[in-house]
């Protein structure tokens, strides 16, 4: 049999493991922060007929610049932007990877402030950009003179900010991200999966674009929107920045159907949003009922809470499995992530934490 050693791989890639969040079929699945209320059956209804009617047109390429996709993304984000300043691709890690290919690369860099995103190291890796792991304070904070000093430091062509970041779940402060733009000589990238999730007065990084033609947004539909399986993730930015991503996107990267559902799913963005409150109140309640069992809690602006286990969280981790919840251990030691979903989850959740650590 032939193994990976075996072939001529570029050699940064050797020994490297792929993004694998385990996808186990267990009752209770919190760990890759989905949105667990299914599609309402009114939006599958549109969907299916939004699909429909692409169907008999698949033999031809689908629209290369999805610009009616874009209008739709623009008029949902408002702050005044335009299709010009969106660009949408399948998922939000593809639009990450299309900036490094844009404005990373061989000879060129990218920092990041770590703990955040798991992917934005990979994503440096497979594009040939040179990854540099920032650092951040206590409790995971990043203030702006330590970013500041990072960037100056090192540099970077690209910066990879998380704003709620994963796998804290704290929204940065916005005089971080007005900082870094001033010392970053190059990209400031902020990933706003979780925007939507933020808790009342939480700012955006959308509010700092005009003026800023070195600043880009990403966002997603596959949190706020439960469009994980969708796979649409979308820009917003100077239409430079998208003319720079079109030299490197694939052509014709959005099947027809993935922009056909996506644009249906935002034609219904009432219904499908209606769950964010409802999730966030699962998040607080999380945040609440951990706390009063005394464990140190990240502040979260977002769908999942980032808590202490103390000690070997795998352990913690892996008793929770097999009493059939499945959350994320992100690496940190003695902290694990969990999801807000369902009532009934976060339920079973506490329940079999509390008979989990109680049992250790
Ligand atoms: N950014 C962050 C911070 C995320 O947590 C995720 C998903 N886990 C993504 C981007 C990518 O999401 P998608 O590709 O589904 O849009």
């Amino acid at each position: 049999m032939t193994s990976l050693e075996d072939l001529p791989l570029r050699p940064e890639l050797r020994g490297r493991s792929p993004y694998g969040a385990p996808q186990l079929d267990v009752p209770v699945r919190l760990n890759t922060n989905e949105n667990s209320y299914p599609v309402p059956e009114t939006v599958v209804d549109a969907i299916g007929k939004a699909l429909h009617a692409e169907l008999a047109d698949l033999n031809r390429y689908p629209d290369r610049d999805a610009l009616a996709l874009r209008a739709d993304l623009a008029d949902y984000l408002g702050h005044d932007l335009g299709t010009a300043n969106l660009w949408a691709a399948n998922g939000s890690n593809e639009i990450q990877q299309q900036l490094l290919q844009a404005f990373g690369g061989p000879g060129r860099t990218a920092l990041g402030f770590t703990p955040a995103y798991s992917m934005h190291p990979l994503l440096a890796l497979g594009t040939g950009t040179t990854w540099v792991d920032g650092r951040r304070g206590a409790e995971f904070g990043l203030t702006a003179a330590d970013a500041v000093a990072q960037v100056e430091a090192h540099r970077p062509d690209v910066v990879l900010l998380c704003s709620p970041n994963n796998p804290t779940g704290t929204a940065l402060d916005p005089a971080v991200v007005t900082a870094v733009l001033a010392a970053a000589p190059g990209m400031v990238v902020v990933d706003e999966a979780y925007a939507e999730f933020a808790r009342p007065g939480t700012p955006t990084a959308l509010s700092l674009l005009p003026g800023h033609p070195r600043l880009v947004v990403t966002r997603t539909m596959s949190k706020a929107f439960g469009f994980a399986g969708g796979r649409l993730g979308y820009l917003a930015a100077d239409p430079a920045v998208v003319d720079a991503v079109q030299l490197v996107r694939l052509p014709y990267h959005l099947s027809a159907l993935t922009q056909a559902a996506a644009r249906a799913a935002l034609a219904h963005r009432d219904a499908l949003l209606a769950t964010v409150d409802a999730i966030k109140a699962q998040r607080d309640r999380i945040v609440t009922a951990l706390r009063e069992r005394g464990l140190r809690v990240a502040e979260s602006d977002a769908n999942f809470v980032l808590f202490e286990v103390g000690g070997d969280q795998g352990v913690v981790w892996r008793a929770l499995v097999d009493r059939g919840v499945l959350v994320r251990d992100v690496g940190l030691p003695g902290w694990l992530r969990v999801t807000a979903g369902t009532p009934a989850e976060t339920d079973a959740f506490l329940t079999e934490l509390t008979i989990v650590l109680e049992s250790l």
